[in-house]
C-alpha cells in the first residue's frame, strides 16, 4: 500500500474541559496519526492550549446538535470559531454539509476542509449521489458517516469509497453502530482515507467507535491490506463476545496475514450476502446463529450433527463445513480435573451451548437431566441425546454432582443474575458456560456454600484453541490466547 493510500487513525478526543482535552491528546499520539478535538463537548475551548498540546496533526471539529454534537451556540459563532480554529494552526477543520460551509471555504484553504455529512438513522441506498454533490464543494476530504442497520451496509461503504477512488475523491466514509465495525476495521483494505477511533479509557464519540489501542494492537488495522484473510465472529449482540481478542491474538503470533472480525448480521442472510461479496476463511458462530449455520453447512461434523448446533464454519472450496468445538472445548476442564464420568449432571438450558455439554456428557457415558424453562424443548434434547428432562420447578430437588448453566443468565452486560436460587445448589461441582464476566453470581454463590466451581473461560479457551486448528491446520499459541483473554477479562478493558 502506498504512503499516499495509507489509512491514517484518527483518534477523536471527547473530554469536557481543555486541559483534559490536552492530556488526552498526549496520551493519544501512541495510536494516532491524527487527533480530532470535539470541541463542542468543551465548555470554553481553550485554542491555543489545545493545538500547542497535540503531537499529531489536529482536526478541529464543532458539532451542532442538530448533527449529533453538543453545540449550542449561535451558528454564527460557531462558523467563526472554526475560522480562528484554522487560523490558529488547526490542520484541518470539520463542516458539516447541511450547514454553510462556503463561509468556511472562504476562509479556509480547501486541502484543510474536511466537509462531512452524518445520517444517524441508517445507511441510504444511494450514496453515490451524496458524494457527488459533495465533491462539488470543492473541499479536500469529504466524510460520509452512516448508521448501519445491518452486516450489508458494510457493503455500501466499500463500494462508496471504491467510486470515490475513481472519481480521484478524499473520502472517509464508514458506519456506525456495532454491525458497522467491519467499516472501521476494514477501512485501508476499502481505502477509506481515514478511520476515527475513541481514546482508550475515554468515551466514544459516535456510535461503534472502537478503542485506538483496541484498532491497532488487537485488529492491527494498519497491517490489513487486499491479500488480508477474514475471519470473524457472528452474531447478535456481540458486545459480550471476547473472541476477536484471543483470535486476533493468535494471528498475530503466528504471524499471518488475518483478520479477526465481529459480524453483527442483522440475520443469517445478511451474514451469506456479506460473505457473497466478502469471503470468509472461517466463522465463529455465537447466539442466536449456531442453529442457521447447522442447516446451511454443506457438510457436518459428528457432534455438530448431534447437537444440531454449529459455533465453528470453516470454508473448504468453497463450502461451508460446520464444526461444534463447544464439545470438546466442554471436556478439557473435567478432564483437567479428573472428574468421574460414573455422576448425575443436571443440565439447565437446551439451546446450543446445553446440547454440546449435553452431548459431550452422555458420550462419557453420565447420567443428564435437562432442565429448562421451555419444558417441550427440554424433552426433545433429552430424547435427541438419550438424557432425562425434569421441570424447572423441580431443579431444587433434584440430586446432582455436576450443575452446568447453559443459560445466558448472568451473562455481561446482565451480571449479577443467578439462574437458581442459592438454597437449590446442594451438589459437588458447578460449571458455568457463562465467561464474561469470569467469576458470575453463580459460581460465587456456590463457592460461599463450599461447592468446587469452574468458570466457562476455561472451556471457551479450549473452544477456540480447536477453531485455531481447524482454520489454520496447525495448534496455536495457546499461552498467548489465555493471556490475551484474561487481558480482555480484566474488567476495566471488558467491552
Ligand atoms: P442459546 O442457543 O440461545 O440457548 C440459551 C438457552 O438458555 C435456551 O434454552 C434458553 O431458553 C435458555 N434461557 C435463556 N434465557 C433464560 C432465562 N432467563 N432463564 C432460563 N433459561 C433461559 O444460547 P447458547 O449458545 O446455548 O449459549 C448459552 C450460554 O452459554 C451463553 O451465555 C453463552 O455465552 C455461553 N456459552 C459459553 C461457551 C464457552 O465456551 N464458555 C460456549 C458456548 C456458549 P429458551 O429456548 O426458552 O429461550
Amino acid at each position: 500500500m502506498s504512503e499516499e493510500m495509507r489509512t491514517r487513525i484518527c483518534v477523536s478526543i471527547r473530554e469536557t474541559t481543555s486541559q483534559k482535552a490536552a492530556e488526552a491528546a498526549v496520551r493519544a499520539a501512541e495510536w494516532a496519526d491524527l487527533v480530532e478535538f470535539r470541541a463542542d463537548f468543551i465548555e470554553q475551548p481553550d485554542l491555543p492550549l489545545l493545538l500547542r498540546a497535540s503531537r499529531k496533526p489536529v482536526i478541529f471539529t464543532l458539532r451542532s446538535r442538530q448533527e449529533g454534537g453538543a453545540y449550542t451556540g449561535s451558528e454564527r459563532r460557531r462558523l467563526e470559531t472554526i475560522l480562528r480554529a484554522s487560523q490558529a494552526g488547526a490542520d484541518y477543520v470539520d463542516i458539516e454539509s447541511t450547514a454553510s460551509w462556503q463561509a468556511i471555504m472562504q476562509g479556509v484553504p480547501p486541502e484543510k476542509v474536511i466537509l462531512s455529512h452524518h445520517n444517524f438513522e441508517n445507511t441510504p441506498a444511494d450514496l453515490n449521489s451524496l458524494l457527488d454533490s459533495m465533491s462539488a464543494s470543492g473541499a479536500g476530504i469529504l466524510k460520509i458517516a452512516v448508521r448501519a442497520r445491518s452486516l450489508g451496509d458494510n457493503l455500501r461503504i466499500a463500494a462508496l469509497l471504491e467510486y470515490a477512488r475513481k472519481r480521484g475523491a478524499t473520502l472517509c466514509a464508514l458506519a456506525m453502530g456495532a454491525e458497522g465495525a467491519p467499516s472501521r476495521i476494514l477501512s485501508s483494505r476499502w481505502g477509506s482515507c481515514l478511520t476515527f477511533a475513541s481514546a482508550p479509557g475515554g468515551e466514544a464519540a459516535a456510535e461503534g467507535q472502537l478503542p485506538a489501542d483496541l484498532l491497532t494492537r488487537v485488529y492491527r488495522v494498519r497491517e490489513i491490506g487486499g491479500e488480508t484473510e477474514l475471519y470473524g465472529v457472528l452474531g447478535k449482540p456481540l458486545g459480550h463476545s471476547l473472541s476477536p481478542y484471543i483470535h486476533n491474538a493468535a494471528f498475530a503470533a503466528r504471524g499471518k496475514n488475518a483478520v479477526f472480525l465481529p459480524l453483527e448480521a442483522s440475520g443469517f442472510d445478511d451474514f451469506l450476502q456479506f460473505h457473497a461479496s466478502c469471503p470468509l476463511r472461517g466463522v465463529a458462530v455465537t447466539i442466536p446463529y449456531k442453529g442457521d449455520a447447522y442447516s446451511h453447512a454443506h457438510s457436518l461434523s459428528v457432534a455438530a450433527e448431534q447437537t444440531q448446533a454449529v459455533n465453528t464454519l470453516i470454508l473448504n472450496e468453497g463450502y461451508w463445513h460446520g464444526e461444534n468445538t463447544d464439545v470438546e472445548g466442554f471436556l478439557i476442564p473435567l478432564r483437567r480435573r479428573a472428574l468421574p464420568w460414573k455422576m448425575r449432571a443436571v443440565v439447565l438450558g437446551a439451546g446450543g451451548a446445553a446440547r454440546a455439554a449435553i452431548y459431550a456428557l452422555r458420550s462419557q457415558g453420565t447420567d443428564v437431566c435437562i432442565v429448562a424453562r421451555d419444558a417441550a424443548k427440554a424433552g426433545l434434547v433429552a430424547d435427541r441425546l438419550g438424557a432425562e428432562h425434569s421441570a424447572w420447578e423441580r431443579l431444587g430437588s433434584l440430586d446432582w454432582d455436576l450443575l452446568v448453566n447453559a443459560t445466558p443468565v448472568g451473562m455481561y452486560p446482565a451480571a449479577g443474575q443467578s439462574p437458581v436460587p442459592s438454597e437449590w445448589l446442594k451438589g459437588e461441582w458447578v460449571y458455568d458456560l457463562v465467561y464474561n464476566p469470569q467469576d458470575t453470581r453463580l459460581l460465587k454463590e456456590a463457592a460461599q456454600r463450599g461447592l468446587k466451581t469452574i468458570s466457562g473461560a476455561e472451556m471457551f479457551l479450549g473452544q477456540a484453541i480447536k477453531q485455531q486448528i481447524l482454520w489454520c491446520g496447525s495448534p496455536p499459541p495457546e499461552n498467548i490466547m489465555e493471556t490475551a483473554l484474561h487481558a480482555a477479562l480484566t474488567p476495566n478493558i471488558t467491552p
